[in-house]
């Protein structure tokens, strides 16, 4: 869809730092991190949010949770949990569907994604 900032992303116009990508999603890692590792599942395909998104490509986002979540243990220390955020209507900034992935849930004002991307893609 034109004019949205997670399609220009998807097709490459606006770079992104991709942990993971397939034929249905592109897994990136938040610009404005509220977590170390914080991470946005992405459908390639445009749909505003949670409500208007099919089922088939919700059961695989939740299967790339879980993958992601693995990822998160295997390589970043000390983590206890992950938080899975959905944000929708007035809290949803970015009107296409993404899910959050926040390990340690929210732990950080920390710029330091450079440093973990590395260390998730290592
Ligand atoms: P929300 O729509 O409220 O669920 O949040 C949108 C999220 O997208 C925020 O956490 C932003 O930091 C993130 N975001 C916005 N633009 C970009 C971008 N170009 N690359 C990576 N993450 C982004
Ligand atoms: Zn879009």
């Amino acid at each position: 869809m034109e004019d949205c900032i997670f399609c220009k992303i998807i097709k490459g116009d606006i770079p992104s730092k991709t942990v993971f990508e397939d034929d249905i999603v592109k897994v990136i890692m938040d610009i404005n991190p509220n977590a170390d590792g914080h991470m946005l599942i992405i459908p390639k395909k445009h749909t505003e949010d949670f409500t208007t998104l099919d089922d088939d490509t919700l059961l695989h986002i939740n299967k790339i949770a879980k993958k992601m979540k693995e990822l998160v243990y295997e390589k970043l220390d000390n983590i206890e949990g992950v938080v899975l955020v959905n944000n929708f209507g007035k809290f949803q900034i970015v009107k296409h569907y993404h899910l959050h992935i926040l390990p340690n849930g929210l732990n950080t004002n920390s710029k330091e994604v450079d440093e973990i991307y590395n260390k998730l893609m290592n």
